[in-house]
């Protein structure tokens, strides 16, 4: 356990405790012992690749804040705030993250951009992210609670290189959703088109 960081750039006028308050109150037991470890496993990949340590505390902290709500929640914000009409056609797997930023920016007070594009990207990805949006996305597929064929490679590589962990991610999502038949966001292919070419040899040479 990483040691607890006391928050002082004000990215939100809550303190640390009192945030993690109200995301015990805000998540089931299991999504919140989760966010714990996204937390701790955001700081400690912050602390390698030199990213401010507090935004990834907040980011890995808020990032699905907005799990557990229920599909009006989404559709009147979405409406509200007259994001893309196209989100309407997909489902919670999307919009805890999208649409759920505006939760956390509205409800939580984050209204740091760097944060809340990091927590909108961490399911699908972007072709552009910052090295802290990479550390949230990598965190929340490596954190320690996870268990799926591939997660020790997603920890190795991502460990050697953070891009290259991205890289590995979000073939490995892409190959799962297509193999399943399930709607690709076209951010996620954007993602790919992005970050799995540029890695080919690697990628090739850790398959
Ligand atoms: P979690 O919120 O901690 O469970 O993790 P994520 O936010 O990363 O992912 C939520 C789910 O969204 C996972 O099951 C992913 O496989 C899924 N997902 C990621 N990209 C897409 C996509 O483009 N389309 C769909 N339908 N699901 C996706
Ligand atoms: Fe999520
Ligand atoms: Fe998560």
């Amino acid at each position: 356990m990483v040691k607890e960081i006391e928050y002082q750039k004000h990215y939100l006028s809550l303190n640390r405790a009192e945030l993690i308050a109200r995301l015990e109150r805000a998540l089931k037991p299991s999504r919140f012992k989760h966010v714990l470890r996204v937390e701790q496993t955001a700081i400690k990949l912050a602390k390698q690749y030199d990213v401010d340590l507090e935004a990834a505390s907040v980011a890995g902290l808020c990032h699905d804040y907005a799990k557990q709500r229920p599909d009006e929640d989404f559709i009147t914000v979405i409406k509200a705030k007259k994001l893309s009409k196209e989100l309407l056609d997909y489902g919670n797997a999307i919009w805890h993250g999208v649409v759920g930023a505006e939760l956390v920016k509205d409800e939580l007070g984050v209204q740091n951009e760097e944060i809340l594009n990091a927590i909108r990207q961490h399911t699908t990805g972007a072709a552009y992210m910052t090295p802290l949006a990479q550390v949230l996305y990598m965190a929340d597929y490596i954190e320690p609670g996870r268990d799926f064929p591939g997660v020790e490679k997603a920890r190795q590589l991502t460990k050697a290189d953070l891009g290259l962990g991205v890289a590995y991610q979000t073939q490995a999502t892409l190959t799962y959703l297509a193999e399943n038949s399930k709607p690709i966001y076209p951010k996620t292919l954007e993602t790919y088109n992005a970050w799995v070419p540029k890695y080919r040899k690697e990628l090739k040479n850790n398959g």
